[in-house]
């Protein structure tokens, strides 16, 4: 293993990362290391960058919770991955594996998380220390780029729109058609669901139709709400909200369907306000719902190994990471960008 590695670094809050060389990280007892081969740049790189959320990354650290790789070096004791495999490193770095939420399949809430990119260093650099418990396996014919958005946007798609308890034929209102939301459309239409694309952007709307969006809403129209309740009959079964906007948080609960369920999914800094007698009245279920565990994860690969969802990908070389995150911020980009560090395809 080399000694050094390239990464982009943010040494601290709102500034530009640092493209520089990092010390190798080495696979202590337990850990792995992964040789990454490509990452994909999440929105929620941008928050953790900026220190937008009450619970911080202490600055300096590594974004990116996409990352695929090979495993390089294993350390004592790692029995369930070996040299060579192929794996993800997502935004689940760890959990405890025997709280009352790890017993329970709900890992993804256990109290000793660790978050990849944030409170671990990430993939946006050539090496990425891992927990072998809780890496992705990659299946075979799923390239690394084309595995790498899968690995949060698709899983956490796909396990808020399991999480809205909406059934085929039921309609789902995605709002934010962007990284997670164009995933979002294809997991729903292979589950069987109407999609109602949401977006306050042509192109994203445009693009939610080519993927199967039957009925598209303009979040910068006149009446939202009332245009999604008339295609819809009323409001959505199911509402995902993935935009990275308080506005779009009133905007979802009121497109909800009486006795529907409106999942919370998208994390810009602050508060929203939930109109406490029309939940009440219509029983309306609000409720986050946070990546996805293990099982999701294998599932939501699953979908993607089968064809039946493909991310739309924009190949970046790791150091235009400061372009893509300013383009990112103000919705330039079309899709996902992924960091291209040397994948064999
Ligand atoms: P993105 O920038 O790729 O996409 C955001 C989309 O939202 C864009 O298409 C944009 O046009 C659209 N948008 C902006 N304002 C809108 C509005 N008012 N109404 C409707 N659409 C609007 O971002 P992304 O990578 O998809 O991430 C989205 C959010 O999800 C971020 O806040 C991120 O931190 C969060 N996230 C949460 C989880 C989780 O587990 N809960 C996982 C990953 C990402
Ligand atoms: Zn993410
Ligand atoms: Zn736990």
């Amino acid at each position: 293993m080399p000694r050094m590695m390239m990464a982009a670094v943010v040494e601290a809050f709102g500034q530009p990362l640092v493209l520089r060389e990092c010390d190798t990280p080495s696979a202590g007892p337990g850990q792995i290391l992964v040789k990454t081969e490509a990452c994909g740049v999440c929105h929620t790189d941008l928050h953790a960058a900026r220190g937008d959320w009450p619970v911080k990354p202490v600055p300096p650290f590594i974004p990116g919770h996409e990352g695929i790789g090979v495993v390089v070096a294993v350390g004592a004791g790692v029995t369930i991955v070996a040299l060579g495999d192929r794996v993800g490193v997502p935004w689940m770095y760890s959990a405890c594996g025997h709280c009352e939420y790890c017993l329970s399949a709900w890992e993804t809430v256990c109290p000793d998380i660790a978050f990849t990119g944030y409170t671990r260093n990430g993939g946006f650099a050539e090496y990425i220390l891992a927990d072998p418990n809780y890496v992705a396996r990659i299946p075979d014919g799923l390239s690394a780029i084309d595995a790498a958005p899968i690995i949060c946007a698709g899983v956490t798609t796909y396990k808020g729109l399991k999480e809205t308890g909406a059934r085929p034929g039921e309609w789902v209102a995605i709002s934010g058609i962007g990284g997670l939301g164009h995933l979002a459309v294809q997991y729903a239409r292979a589950m069987g669901l109407r999609v109602c694309a949401v977006d306050v952007d042509d192109g994203k709307l445009a693009h939610a139709r080519a993927l199967g969006a039957e009925a598209l809403v303009d979040a910068r129209g006149d009446d939202p709400v009332g245009a999604l309740k008339a295609v819809t009959g009323g409001g959505a079964h199911g509402v995902l909200i993935t935009a990275p906007s308080l506005a779009a948080f009133d905007q979802g609960v009121a497109m909800t369907r009486r006795h529907g369920t409106c999942v919370l999914v998208g994390l810009p800094p602050g508060d929203f306000p939930l109109p406490l007698f029309d939940v009440v009245a219509a029983c309306i279920t609000v409720r986050g719902s946070f990546v996805g565990t293990r099982k999701d994860m294998a599932e939501a690969l699953a979908f993607a190994a089968d064809g039946k969802v493909r991310a739309e990908i924009e190949r970046q070389p790791l150091s235009a990471i400061n372009a893509v995150f300013d383009r990112l911020d103000h919705g330039n980009v079309a899709a996902r960008v992924v960091l291209d560090l040397g994948s064999p395809s």
